[in-house]
């Protein structure tokens, strides 16, 4: 059976909530999680402590490798506004492995399905945003296919985010959404990535609940990233020559 060996959504001490755990403790955690590749993606500046643009710099001096884990490191940026404008400049972000852009309650309000679809497909023509966090959150509805079909012509991953699938989830009940991204990405043969969005060590590599979908989904495994290393930074080499 094809299991997950890597988790890119993870949050360190520098988001600046729910976590204590370094970049070091996250790589133990990925060792006995059985991951190959970890990504740290800690939260930009307009969340509460979340990172300064000093720390994302100096991301590019860390250990490529720690206790045989490949690392890749990246952030998960604030989408802020309708224009798709981050809380990171891309002379920061374009030093960084690979972005995700998401959106939060306590910075962006949720608009109507046509404003928060807008701000999702603007933050995709950012050359360095490659994934969009957890787009299922009820509470932002969108448009499914518009969202799929930029994703597609940008190369943009449309995370399954499986913290929102927890049945302690706090974005209501994401089966659907996820059910509907998941069905249309398979339609255009559009790779798929799960990841734990774990705060700390505790679920990092878990991606137990998206997983269930994926299957329900019948996705082909090959367009899983999750099951390949090499698969999924070929995905972000690609990118950056498309
Ligand atoms: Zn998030
Ligand atoms: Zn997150």
């Amino acid at each position: 059976m094809d299991f997950v060996k890597l988790d890119v959504h993870t949050h360190t001490i520098a988001s600046g909530h729910a976590s204590t755990a370094t970049i070091t403790d996250m790589a133990k955690a990925a060792v006995s999680s059985n991951l190959k590749l970890l990504g740290i993606s800690d939260h930009g500046p307009a969340t509460f402590g979340g990172g300064r643009p000093s720390y994302f710099r100096n991301l590019s001096y860390a250990q490529r490798k720690r206790f045989g884990i490949e690392m890749l490191y990246g952030a998960e940026v604030n989408i802020l506004d309708g224009h798709g404008k981050l809380d990171l400049d891309n002379s920061v972000l374009k030093d960084l492995d690979y972005v995700i852009a998401s959106v939060h309650t306590p910075i962006k309000k949720p608009g109507t399905i046509e404003e928060n679809t807008t701000a999702y497909i603007n933050a995709m023509k950012n050359p360095y945003v490659c994934i969009i966090g957890h787009c299922d959150d009820e509470r932002y509805p969108v448009d499914p296919l518009a969202l799929v079909r930029t994703a597609v012509e940008h190369q943009v991953l449309l995370e399954i985010n499986n913290s929102s699938l927890s049945p302690d989830g706090y974005r209501g009940d994401t089966r659907f959404n996820t059910l509907m991204i998941l069905n249309l990405c398979k339609h255009f043969h559009h790779p798929i990535l799960m990841s734990s969005d774990s705060h700390g060590v505790k679920h990092i590599g878990d991606c137990s609940y998206a997983q269930e979908m994926v299957k329900l989904a019948e996705i082909p495994a090959e367009l899983i990233l999750n099951y390949s290393p090499g698969k999924f930074k070929s995905f972000l080499e690609g990118r950056k020559h498309s």
